[in-house]
């Protein structure tokens, strides 16, 4: 493919407006800074944040935005400074979030307790100047690093820290485009912020991308007892064949915490929310046995509050903790889920459904209805 240096064209989903829907249509891309890579786009993962932020429930960043950031792809140019010397232009690459490099917890491979992750991959512009690298036809700047690659497009500039160069084959690449958030999240927060035993009792609220991804990491480390809560069927089938030793179906009770204590008596060791309801996570905390973790990993809705009684988590030696991309470095994690799912540890195959561009309308309807985990876009009639 022959690229200009600059107004490199390409197509892209633009959210107009907040609410608005995605549109594809015709952008410009700016040249390729030094710290950045354009990526062409082979596939993207479709994730609820996505959503989130095109019905303009994030109150960070400006609109017209292109999102997506479950990209996987192809380098097409690489800028001079990119730290990564042994990238060249060719490879396979999968793109995960943004994150400053330069604090403390990115010096400790926790780029995703970096404080500054939030604003980086939110506001979604260059943040050296504030800028962005696509506008619209009339010259109209479009948000479009969103967690540093906008990958709803078929060519993106993407940041140097966002990317991740694996070699995979064409069977694995058409699946792994979601390691950079939804399945990287559960499955880090497991393996590297949680840490069952095998012994350990867990119980995960919400059987999304993120729950199940939590799930298969669990069976994969051997823990016995593993609690899937979800309020459809067809999720609580799938979880259980993924290993679930027990399954809840929440819309059928009306406590999740005396379900899950007609489970375990004592309460259970960790609870992983991916929810972000209030009223479930309030529930749920009371089904954590002494000593016990709630790790928040849904990104609560704003203006929720919940009542928690001090006296029984001190007596009781419990801890709620939010987690933001597992805490850790995806560079370090991914290559790690690609081998368990090499090894058939990892079965994201039964997670995901491959759409073209053009079926997002139908991905959409899917997800909603919970009839597809993890939809997945093809860009390849783009
Ligand atoms: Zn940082
Ligand atoms: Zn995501």
């Amino acid at each position: 493919m022959e690229l200009p240096e600059k107004n490199i064209p390409t197509r892209a989903l633009v959210v107009e407006k907040p609410g608005s829907p995605f549109i594809l249509q015709d952008v410009t891309l700016d040249e390729v800074r030094d710290n950045e890579v354009l990526v062409e786009m082979k596939y993207t993962g479709l994730c609820h944040t996505d959503i989130v932020v095109q019905q303009g429930l994030m109150p960070v960043g400006d609109y017209p935005a292109i999102l997506g950031h479950e990209g996987a792809g192809i380098v097409r140019r690489i800028g001079r400074s990119v730290k990564d010397k042994s990238l060249i232009v060719g490879d396979e690459v999968l793109l995960s979030f943004s994150s400053c490099g330069n604090c403390s917890y990115c010096a400790q491979s926790q780029n995703g307790s970096c404080p500054h992750i939030t604003a980086i991959n939110f506001t979604g512009t260059r943040l050296a100047d504030g800028s962005n690298p696509a506008r619209l036809h009339d010259g109209t700047a479009v948000r479009s690093k969103f967690f540093g690659q906008s990958s709803f497009s078929k060519l993106a500039v993407v940041s140097e820290t966002s990317i991740l160069k694996c070699e995979l084959s064409s069977e694995e690449f058409a699946i792994m485009a979601p390691m950079g958030c939804g399945y990287y999240t559960g499955a880090g927060t497991v393996m590297r912020v949680l840490r069952p035993k095998q012994e350990t009792t867990f119980a995960i609220l919400g059987m999304g991308a993120v729950g199940l991804s939590a799930l298969m990491t669990a069976k994969a480390m051997g823990v016995q007892r593993v609690i899937a809560v979800d309020i459809l069927d067809t999720k609580l089938d799938l979880a259980v064949s993924l290993g679930a030793s027990d399954i809840i179906n929440s819309g059928r009770i009306t406590s999740i915490s005396a379900a899950i204590k007609d489970l375990v008596s004592e309460g259970v060791n960790q609870i992983l929310d991916t929810t972000g309801l209030g009223f479930l996570i309030e529930d749920g905390i009371r089904a954590l046995g002494h000593g016990g973790t709630f790790a928040l990993v849904g990104t609560p809705r704003p203006g929720q509050s919940i009542a928690i009684d001090p006296l029984d988590f001190f007596l009781s030696c419990k801890r709620i903790i939010g987690v933001i991309e597992a805490a850790s470095n995806p560079v370090q994690v991914i290559p790690e889920l690609v081998d368990l799912h090499r090894k058939g540890l990892f079965p994201i195959e039964k997670l995901s459904h491959l759409y073209s561009v053009n079926g997002l309308d139908q991905a959409l309807v899917d997800l909603k209805a919970g009839t597809v985990v993890k939809p997945i876009l093809s860009w390849e009639s783009v």
